[in-house]
């Protein structure tokens, strides 16, 4: 409106001078002034206006008038900047982001689109159209015809366009860990993380689960690329929070103890720090970093499993005066025996908390090993050598985390290391040596005790099946016997000991 009236009175000025010049050269000089001030007005002005209004202004003059003539020349100038201008400009509108001219369209219709396209395409990977907070403005104008060059590229305007959608936060301690399309794909994710956590089964009934944190769900504004799908963040969930911590090497560590304090391997203690290897020098005091993953969330379940168990021969001698002295033979060979056993769990995030044995039912009975031996030195028990002590190398019997380390335990004294492991999983010889024991031995239940020379010797507890017999000579890494639960066990397991000169010491100090 304001425009028009500029327009209006500015017209009624300029035929107000062109009446009042009487001279050629008045007439000219005012054609002059007016036409460089026409061309500024029409960047402001429509052209249809211009046009009529100079009309209308004609038609009411006088042409007998010398005046007339100036009117004239004012009308043709104004046709003619008017002509030129519309002839070497282009309608366009400018996309303006937060105040800021982004690029031009042809049209409003067409920039409104523009940026509709865009946003669009923006809430694509979070399955929506996204919004903005931005100020989006559409400006029409005139550009000269070499400025347009065709509307504004995507890439360009999508840069300028900061978008968001509306999503789901999984608040865990307050903290959002992933974000989802809504609050139902949360519910799902959680499930599918229990369900992940506590694998039910045919055999594995699980009574209740709980996650151990406090979980919430928040509605956020977020980036479109934020949105994860279900899959995406149960991904995210089960990798865990990657955190780094620093560790202070105690007295008597080794990369390969830290590694077992805090649940790692030592290949990944090395390489949380650059420049070790596994003979780099460590100090007590000295702090190392250590990159840990730790879950997000934990799932406590109870419920009742059902396994199989390996039920291990008993092996029978009988002195056979027929054979040879010294001389054995099998007279019927052992086979393993199975049993179902279902036993009340509790677990946190799939790991054992507490396990008790509700119901065991023999599925097939053992069949004892029947050995006839010939008469002469039968050897029940030797003992174990004595000496310095001193012996090194020795190896893992089985790679696995320690459920229980040698000290004091619940009042009592733990001789040696749990090492976990699972029934009839091979173990294997620390070193090479004699066989001392190899049998029942009450709490430890089927338990080998090799003797290794020099006053060391090891022991491996509650075996599930043994292959080796007294006085047998055993090489280093040689399949000695099979992880169990037997005697005095809570869980399958390989209790390992290393005794010097008769008495148990730290195994972790000799591995
Ligand atoms: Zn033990």
């Amino acid at each position: 409106m304001i425009s028009r009236k500029i327009n209006k009175n500015y017209l009624d000025k300029i035929i107000q001078k062109f009446k009042k010049a009487n001279t050629a050269e008045a007439l000219a000089k005012q054609a002059k002034k007016i036409k460089f001030g026409i061309v500024n007005l029409a960047n402001k002005i429509e052209y249809k206006e211009i046009f009529s209004k100079t009309a209308a202004k004609i038609k009411n003059i006088s042409w007998k008038s010398p005046k007339t003539i100036g009117i004239t020349v004012l009308a043709l100038a104004v046709i003619f900047s008017g002509c030129f201008y519309f002839s070497s400009t282009t309608p366009a509108v400018g996309i303006v982001v937060n105040g800021k001219n982004i690029g031009y369209a042809a049209s409003k219709s067409e920039a409104k689109r523009l940026v509709q396209e865009i946003l669009t395409q923006q809430g694509n990977a979070a399955g929506t159209v996204a919004q903005t907070s931005d100020t989006i403005e559409y400006k029409s104008l005139r550009l000269k015809n070499e400025d347009y060059t065709g509307p504004v590229s995507k890439d360009v305007l999508a840069n300028a366009i900061k978008p968001y959608v509306n999503g789901y936060g999984l608040q865990v301690n307050g903290k959002v860990v992933v974000v989802l399309a809504n609050e139902q794909d949360i519910n799902t994710l959680l499930k599918k993380y229990e369900d992940y956590q506590t694998k039910p089964s045919k055999n594995n009934t699980v009574s209740s689960v709980k996650i151990v944190e406090p979980v919430s769900k928040i509605a956020s504004k977020v980036h479109p690329s934020e949105v994860k799908t279900v899959d995406a963040a149960l991904e995210i969930l089960v990798k865990g929070d990657v955190a780094e911590t620093t560790y202070t090497i105690q007295e008597d560590d080794s990369l390969w103890l830290i590694a077992r304090k805090n649940n790692m391997l030592t290949d990944e203690v090395i390489a949380a720090n650059p420049g070790f290897t596994e003979d780099s020098v460590i100090q007590p005091g000295q702090k190392i970093k250590l990159v840990q993953t730790k879950p997000y969330l934990t799932v406590r379940s109870e419920g009742t499993k059902v396994v199989s168990e390996v039920v291990p021969f008993d092996v029978l001698s009988k002195t056979d005066s027929s054979l040879g002295y010294g001389k054995s033979i099998i007279k019927q060979a052992g086979k393993d025996g199975e049993k179902a056993v279902t036993y009340s769990y509790v677990e946190e995030n799939g790991k054992m908390i507490e396990k008790q044995v509700v119901k065991e039912e023999v599925v097939n009975k053992p069949v004892n090993q029947i050995v006839a031996k010939g008469p002469g030195r039968s050897i029940v028990y030797v003992g174990t050598s004595r000496g310095s002590g001193s012996i090194s190398g020795l190896s893992w019997p089985i790679s696995g985390g320690i459920t229980s380390y040698y000290g004091s335990r619940h009042g009592s004294f733990h001789t040696g290391i749990d090492i976990d492991g699972v029934t009839g999983q091979p173990y294997y010889a620390a070193a090479s040596g004699t066989v001392v024991e190899a049998g029942w031995d009450g709490g430890y239940g089927y338990c080998i005790m090799i003797d290794h020379g020099n006053g060391v010797s090891t022991r491996y507890g509650h075996s599930s099946k043994l292959f080796v017999s007294v006085g047998q000579t055993v090489s280093k890494g040689q399949n000695i016997g099979n992880v169990g639960s037997t005697g005095n066990s809570t869980g399958s397991h390989l209790h390992f000991e290393v005794i010097i000169n008769g008495s148990t010491v730290n195994p972790l100090n000799y591995l």
